[in-house]
């Protein structure tokens, strides 16, 4: 068999239906939640090996596989930190596909969009324009390469002889995302170089933060870097930026700003957009375009201040990868030169795509629509007798629970059969975390399909499982 098709007007007619099939599927969004693969169908997705064709397939993509998607496209999911995607995305995709660019070098088109989504994010997070960031699979990845650039900073040689100065340590707040914790043991630095400062509803206790870098200054440690939190997975809630700037300023240290979603906060109206005031000063930024800027999976971007430090962590120009003065082989940058991953894909296309289509204000007006969703969602609990904020609402993140006239592990049962009751029926899709031993319900509201009428019916929803979960009050337990 050949790999291109026999008959192109066949496969042609086989296409405009899968994107139709597509484009129905998104516009009817919300009649389409989560639900789970049937047990059968998971038997269908066993790869026989044989070669089946273009129609049949197509068919199995749109009837069998399109279905069962993690439900984040519907209006009323807000678990865990889940971007909803986006109508451009299917046009990008599809050229994307078409072109099979490969990102990580050379002289061709994807290399200057990448470029120009790099120089409109350098200038929305108010970094100089001389800065430079790389596009990766997310903040996960960003992470690595942002701490890897600190952790040259203080071991210049660190790529010769490995770590060979003093004790590295790290700084961030009790809340920090698992995703810092994961690049500090994947660096080697060890997971007893973080110190955790405590942290509060103003992000991190800055003095604790003084106390511990000035302590193991004295104790003979190398501070090397500060990561500061802009909208921490838990309860949405954001450092002092301005303040941890100073810091890491006064010590010299590195900064590095997690803004996984809230970075985006710099698109929003006030007060939301104060809350990354001082993002600016950071020494790099990882952030994600796949959740609050709503971008199809995946992509994230880690952004550096000194670009001639960022490259100098990665670049490796062997011969086979040397520069030509012209053709093919030439062009600058070589995105290869600014993280781990040499073949890459066109993942900018999809981001100049939709600021293309929708610009800074349709998205930005969509971030500040998700924040006052949120906001919404916590009137309303405040106006249920029974339900209750963990914490008061910053940003798109709405931390309660359910019942607070329970104890402590009713009101942790209630809520996880909650979220699981409401995944279930498709109504809405909450995750759960943990808040001062009690399991809690969580909505973080990355989601442009969402609007008022559904923050309500959710809530509802929600009333409604409570009351149906009737033993609750009796037994202590589900
Ligand atoms: C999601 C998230 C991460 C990890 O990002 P990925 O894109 O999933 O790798 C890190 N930090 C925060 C605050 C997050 O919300």
């Amino acid at each position: 068999m050949k790999l291109d098709p026999d008959e192109w007007e066949e496969f042609r007619a086989i296409a405009h239906e899968l994107l139709d099939a597509c484009i129905d599927r998104l516009e009817n969004a919300a009649l389409h939640p989560w639900k789970p693969v049937p047990i059968d169908q998971v038997s269908k997705f066993k790869l026989s090996g044989q070669a089946k064709g273009y129609a049949t397939v197509a068919r199995r993509l749109a009837q069998e596989i399109m279905p069962y998607s993690t439900g984040n496209t519907h209006p009323s999911f807000f678990g865990w930190v889940h971007g909803s995607g986006l109508a451009s995305g299917i046009l990008s995709e599809m050229v994307s596909a078409t072109m099979n660019s490969n990102a990580g070098g050379r002289d061709h088109g994807i290399n200057y969009i990448e470029r120009a989504v790099i120089e409109w994010s350098l200038n929305i997070m108010g970094f100089p324009s001389s800065g430079s960031g790389v596009l990766v699979t997310g903040t996960s990845q960003a992470t690595v390469l942002a701490l890897a650039a600190a952790r040259q900073k203080k071991c210049p040689n660190v790529r010769q002889d490995g770590i060979s100065s003093k004790q590295l340590t790290i700084y961030a707040g009790e809340g920090v995302h698992t995703a810092t914790v994961k690049a500090i043991e994947l660096l080697g630095l060890g997971r007893k170089a973080l110190r955790l400062v405590p942290s509060g509803r103003n992000g991190i206790d800055l003095s604790s933060l003084k106390k511990k870098i000035t302590k193991d200054f004295e104790a003979g440690y190398l501070p090397m870097a500060i990561v500061g939190t802009a909208g921490s997975v838990d309860l949405g809630r954001f450092d002092d930026l301005l303040s941890l700037a100073e810091i890491s300023e006064d010590h010299n240290i590195w900064l590095h700003i997690d803004g996984a979603f809230g970075a985006w906060t710099r698109l929003a109206d006030d007060p939301w957009h104060a809350l990354t005031d001082g993002i600016s000063l950071a020494d790099s930024i990882a952030c994600d375009f796949h959740k609050w800027m709503y971008i199809p999976y995946d992509c994230g971007m880690v952004l550096m201040r000194d670009e001639k430090s960022h490259r100098g962590t990665f670049s490796s120009r062997p011969d086979y990868l040397a520069s030509q003065n012209r053709g093919l082989g030439g062009g600058d940058p070589w995105y290869c030169e600014y993280g781990i991953d040499l073949s890459r894909s066109a993942r900018a296309l999809k981001v100049w795509t939709a600021i293309e289509t929708y610009g800074e204000s349709g998205l930005g007006a969509s971030i500040t629509a998700n924040c006052n969703a949120a906001a919404f969602m916590a009137e309303l609990i405040e106006r249920d007798v029974k339900m209750a904020l963990v914490a008061p609402v910053v940003s798109n993140v709405c931390a309660f629970t359910a019942d607070a006239t329970l104890t402590v592990d009713q009101q942790s049962s209630l809520n996880k059969e909650i979220a699981i009751r409401l995944q279930m029926s498709g109504d809405a899709v909450f995750s759960t975390t943990v808040q001062n031993n009690c399991t809690i319900l969580r909505a973080a509201i990355t989601n442009h399909r969402t609007n008022m009428d559904t923050v309500k019916s959710c809530i509802e929803s929600v009333i409604r499982i409570r009351k149906a979960v009737h033993h609750y009050k009796t037994r202590g337990d589900i």
